[in-house]
């Protein structure tokens, strides 16, 4: 993910050098910055999706009248939770008890039960003293980033090269330094912090399931690098909560190194089915973040009943391994019968499966054929939220899809294949 750049604007000169700047033609501004998208092939069309109680990944696509039954095969309801009949029970008995907003910011009269509960669950969950809740994962990196690296004082953020768009935001939010090092590679890190004054503050900002490669963090490994210079970190498991680790506390804690990790943020959106974000960390980092953020200060708290439905997600996934255990087998299944038709993908260790194709317009091409005539619901994946050549079909396989669900897709991907005269060997092999 790249944070959003700036419009280049193509100004009607001759209309500027009359008039005046005061001249400006806002409307005029706002259809050509979105020709330039068109242009680019960057301008984004959504999908009109209904989904059906019971019934995802299955849902109606609607489009300019039509109306067509489709199998979800990119969502990041990673396991159906959204769905899950103890979220549900939880979330309509909140909107029994409570109603549906919680009527204020936190700190003034917004702050329900739901929302100290599910703190205490995060915080739980992470091994950590204490939890914050924000609007979204976005908020959470942005506004956390954004006040440590504006609140404390000479601070260097060193963020890995392909960090998601909401901490590269937060980070040049801060104002603070930022070090760019390359995508998980722990000498470049080690240079740059080599390159540190000790006493100088650093926080190390990395993921650990990375969402359009799928690869993985050496979590442990950066940890070390972090103690032996004095850094704090900050990991986003956003991809990974619910769905790594015993409990689904994420790849820290499958990995055992939990505990070494200053601070965890995560979402509530994606495995755990609902929506909102989090931080865990230390009681007085938590409170410094609570304390000084303007993107969780001065917003409305979250519905009590999104704070309830996610409380319950994270107690069935701790106690639960069924959903993990089910994903896994389905994602190995699919990587092994892709394997078998040579069609490529990123052999990454994680349940994200970007399958390759290198062509923009092939990429939607695909994309396009698998919706018209096989009811597939794949979107593509362009520039520039991933580098040009490396356009692909991010796939993510859940619980809920079916042995037959999983025939239909490997048979009409092998077919537009074919049509598209692409090469087929597996990327290990490349
Ligand atoms: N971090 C990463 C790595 C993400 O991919 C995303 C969303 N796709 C976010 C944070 C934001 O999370 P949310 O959707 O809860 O705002």
């Amino acid at each position: 993910y790249a944070a959003c750049p700036p419009v280049r604007l193509r100004m009607d000169t001759e209309r500027t050098e009359k008039k005046g700047p005061e001249s400006m033609d806002y409307q005029g501004f706002f259809k050509e910055s979105l020709a330039q998208l068109r242009d680019e092939g960057n301008y984004r069309v959504f999908a009109d999706l209904e989904r059906h109680l019971g019934q995802f990944p299955k849902a109606t696509f609607r489009n300019a009248g039509d109306a067509r039954d489709v199998t979800i095969w990119c969502s990041n309801d990673y396991l159906g939770m959204g769905q899950h009949p103890d979220v549900l029970a939880a979330m309509h008995g909140a909107l029994d008890r409570c109603g549906a907003g919680a009527g204020g910011t936190r700190n003034i009269s917004g702050t329900t039960h739901d929302h100290v509960e599910l703190e205490i669950e995060l915080a739980d969950l992470h091994g950590k003293d204490a939890a914050l809740l924000f609007t979204s994962g976005y908020v959470s990196n942005w506004a956390t980033l954004g006040t440590l690296g504006a609140k404390i004082p000479g601070m260097v953020i060193l963020s890995d090269a392909l960090n998601h768009a909401s901490m590269i935001e937060g980070i040049r939010h801060s104002k603070a330094q930022r070090i760019v090092w390359k995508h998980n590679d722990l000498t470049d890190l080690e240079t740059h912090l080599q390159s540190l004054p000790l006493e100088t503050p650093k926080l190390i900002a990395f993921e650990s399931v990375y969402s359009m490669d799928g690869d993985i963090a050496p979590i442990g490994a950066i940890c070390d690098l972090a103690e032996k210079y004095n850094a704090l970190t900050y990991l986003d498991e956003v991809h990974a909560v619910g769905m790594y680790g015993p409990r689904g506390a994420g790849v820290a804690e499958r990995d055992g190194v939990m505990d070494r990790v200053d601070i965890i943020q995560g979402t509530l959106g994606k495995a755990f089915g609902v929506v909102g974000g989090y931080i865990t960390a230390s009681t007085e980092l938590v409170d410094f973040v609570r304390s000084f953020a303007s993107g969780f200060i001065f917003t409305t708290a979250l519905p009590p009943a999104v704070a309830a439905g996610a409380v319950a997600s994270i107690k069935h996934l701790k106690q639960s391994a069924v959903e993990r255990h089910a994903q896994q087998e389905r994602v190995a299944d699919l990587r092994q019968r892709l394997d078998g038709i040579g069609i490529p993908h990123i052999p990454n260790p994680s349940h994200i499966i970007p399958v390759m194709v290198g062509d923009p317009v092939k990429c939607k091409y695909i994309s396009d054929r698998l919706l018209a005539d096989h009811g597939i619901y794949i979107q593509p994946i362009n520039y520039p939220t991933v580098p040009k050549g490396t356009e692909r079909l991010r796939i993510t396989p859940s619980p809920v899809h079916t042995a037959a669900d999983m025939d239909r897709l490997v048979g009409a991907l092998e077919a537009l294949w074919a049509e598209c005269h692409l090469a087929r060997k597996p990327m290990a092999a490349q």
